[in-house]
C-alpha cells in the first residue's frame, strides 16, 4: 500500500478501529489500547506504543498514519501568553494561545484554517484561505497547550475557549467530535463547564446546539445591538440579524437553561454612546447573560479605535444599573499579536513576502 493510500487512524472512532482488528484477526480489546495511545497519551508514532506486539504495530504503520500537528513557532509575551504557530499535515498553519492568569491557565483554539466570515474589525477575516480543521487537529492544539502549562507553568490547563482563527460553528461536527475527545476519559477528561466556544452569532446553528443539549458554554461575538451597527461591522448580522439571533438564543435557554455572554467591543465614534449601550443592556434581558467588554486591538491603521475609558464606565455603569454583570477584560498578548482578533499568520505572511 502506497503512502498516500495510508488513513489517518484518528478518523477512525472506537468501533472502527475495534472492526479492523477483529477483520485481521486480531484480538478487540487491542483497539482499547491504542486508541489510548493516539488520544489520551498523544502519541505522534506507532513504535511508542509499548504494550503493542511488534507485529501489530507493523500492520498499523502499514494501514495508517498519525498526522499530528507540530509547533512550528512559539513565541512568548511580556505578560505571559504563549502563541503557538501550528503546522497543520498539509503545510497550513493556524495559531493558537495560552493564556495565564493567577487563577487559570487558558488554552484559545482554532477551529478553521482562515475565516469566511469578514468581520471588519478582525485580522484572521483578511486570511482568505480556507479549510476545516480536522477533529484531532482541534484536540492536538489543547494538547500542545497542556504540556506548555506543565512546562513553563507547572500548572494544569483549566479552561478551553474557541476564540482562535475560524468560525466554529461553521465546522459543526467536528468541533463537537474535538470537544468530545476533550471530555472524554479516553481524551483529556476535562469537565465541559471549562469549555467555552464562541461565535458570531448563527441562528440555526445554535439551535442545533441547544438541540444536541451541549454542555460547555456559549459566547456571542456581539458588539452591538443594533442592526444597523452591527451589520456595519460584521456582514453576517445581514443574513441573520439580531431578531433572529434574539430568538435562536430563547430557543437555548429554554432547551439548556445556560447563560450566555456577550463579547463586546467598544469603539470610538461606532458603539460608545448611550443609545448603544442601552440597546445593549435591553438585548441582555432577552435570557440571563452577562457582557465580556474586550479592548479593541488594533489590527491595522485604520478606521478602528478603541474607545476612551469614559465611555467604558458609562456602559458598566448602565449594566450594572440594569442588574447585568458586565466584566472588563484586558488584552492580553498583543506584543506577540496573540490577542483577539490578532490570530493572522503573520510571520508565515512575512516569510512568504520574502520569497
Ligand atoms: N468566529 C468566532 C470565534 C473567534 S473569537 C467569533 O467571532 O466569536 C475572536 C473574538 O475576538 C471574537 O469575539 C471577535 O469578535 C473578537 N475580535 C476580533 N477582532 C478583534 C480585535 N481586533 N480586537 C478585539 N477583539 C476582536
Amino acid at each position: 500500500m502506497g503512502e498516500s493510500q495510508k488513513r489517518d487512524i484518528r478518523k477512525l472512532s472506537l468501533s472502527d478501529l475495534e472492526e479492523f482488528f477483529v477483520a485481521q484477526g486480531e484480538k478487540k480489546f487491542r483497539a482499547k489500547q491504542v486508541y489510548e495511545w493516539l488520544w489520551n497519551k498523544s502519541l505522534k508514532n506507532f513504535d511508542e506504543m509499548t504494550n503493542i506486539s511488534l507485529t501489530t504495530r507493523e500492520l498499523l504503520k502499514q494501514h495508517f498514519e498519525i498526522n499530528h500537528i507540530q509547533v512550528d513557532l512559539m513565541q512568548h509575551s511580556q505578560d505571559g501568553t504563549i502563541k503557538n504557530a501550528v503546522k497543520l499535515f498539509d503545510d497550513k498553519i493556524v495559531e493558537s494561545v495560552l493564556i495565564p492568569t493567577n487563577k487559570r491557565i487558558t488554552a484559545c483554539v482554532s477551529s478553521q484554517v482562515g475565516c469566511s466570515l469578514d468581520c471588519n474589525f478582525c485580522a484572521t477575516a483578511r486570511l482568505k484561505r480556507m479549510r476545516n480543521l480536522n477533529p484531532d487537529e482541534i484536540y492536538d492544539q489543547v494538547v500542545a497547550i497542556k504540556e506548555e502549562a506543565e512546562t513553563y507553568f507547572q500548572r494544569p490547563l483549566t479552561n478551553i475557549v474557541f476564540m482562535g482563527m475560524g468560525e466554529p460553528l461553521l465546522n459543526y461536527n467536528n468541533v463537537l467530535s474535538a470537544i468530545d475527545k476533550i471530555t472524554s476519559p479516553e481524551g483529556l477528561g476535562m469537565a465541559p463547564r471549562r469549555i467555552t466556544l464562541s461565535t458570531v452569532g448563527i441562528p440555526k446553528m445554535i439551535r442545533k446546539l441547544a438541540d444536541d443539549e451541549v454542555k460547555f458554554n456559549l459566547a456571542i461575538s456581539l458588539h452591538s445591538a443594533i442592526n444597523e451597527t452591527r451589520s456595519r461591522l460584521m456582514p453576517i448580522n445581514d443574513s441573520s440579524p439580531l431578531e433572529e439571533l434574539a430568538n435562536a438564543l430563547k430557543y437555548w435557554y429554554q432547551k439548556t437553561k445556560r447563560k450566555v455572554t456577550y463579547e463586546y467591543v467598544i469603539w470610538e465614534g461606532i458603539n460608545d454612546d448611550e443609545r448603544h449601550a442601552k440597546a445593549l443592556a435591553k438585548f441582555c434581558k432577552i435570557i440571563p447573560s452577562k457582557v465580556n467588554i474586550i479592548q479593541y486591538n488594533p489590527i491595522d491603521e485604520g478606521e478602528f479605535r478603541q474607545a476612551k475609558q469614559e465611555a467604558v464606565d458609562m456602559y458598566v455603569q448602565i449594566l450594572e444599573q440594569q442588574g447585568i454583570i458586565a466584566k472588563v477584560r484586558k488584552s492580553r498578548g498583543q506584543d506577540i499579536d496573540a490577542a483577539c482578533g490578532q490570530l493572522a499568520n503573520k510571520n508565515e505572511v512575512a516569510e512568504l513576502s520574502k520569497i
